[in-house]
């Protein structure tokens, strides 16, 4: 085999959830395919990191240069209700359910101690000051998980809240039980809505 195409093959098989013969498979694939969608690919590869950014009220990813999301921006929003997700894929999803009008938080994970993620390297700071900064009371609508991480995150936010003497200021909510999948990613749409709109009071 060509050292060019065993190169590719192994950069492709660092991918996340890429075996080894997919790696090939897709080598394979990128040799046969058009020029253009190369160079495409090529292109948006080396900027994406560059035309993004993180908001930073939320946490979730927006267009570079803008510092905050669309979300965050959208005076149409409820801004007093605050979903927290794990990740911007749970944002996104819950956005695409239409059955939430509030803004969110995005932790960027969920506490795992046995996988050396730790509350500091979360985006539990920003949510603080939020809840501090806030007018009026605001509902913490928790959408994280339903496993052992997302259980510990619950915990944590829940005990920090009262630590911080910022129960007075916030109505805690979770999202009810009954997603066929259990994991909101990969929840449908019906069960996402009517798991928003029964959420309980913690
Ligand atoms: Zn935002």
């Amino acid at each position: 085999m060509p050292e060019a195409l065993k190169r590719l093959i192994h950069n492709i098989s660092l991918l996340p959830w890429i075996w080894e013969n997919r790696a090939t498979k897709l080598a394979f694939f990128l040799l046969s395919t058009n020029e253009n969608y190369l160079r495409e690919l090529r292109e948006n590869i080396l900027t994406i990191k560059e035309k993004t950014a993180i908001c930073h009220i939320c946490g979730a990813i927006t267009d570079s240069p803008k510092d905050i999301c669309n979300i965050c921006n959208n005076s149409q929003r409820n801004h007093s209700e605050i979903c927290v997700v794990e990740e911007y894929l749970d944002l996104l999803t819950l956005e695409q359910s239409g059955g939430y009008s509030g803004v969110y938080h995005v932790l960027w994970g969920a506490i795992s101690p046995i996988n050396g993620v730790f509350v500091w390297d979360l985006n539990f700071a920003k949510l603080f000051t939020r809840i501090e900064a806030a007018d009026s009371k605001i509902e913490i609508i928790i959408a994280t998980n339903p496993n052992l991480e997302g259980e510990a995150t619950t915990s944590f936010l829940t005990e920090e809240i009262t630590k911080r003497k910022l129960k007075h200021k916030v109505k805690m909510t979770r999202l009810s039980r009954g997603l066929s999948s259990g994991y909101i990613e990969y929840a449908d749409t019906m069960s996402l809505v009517s798991a928003m709109r029964e959420r309980k009071e913690i």
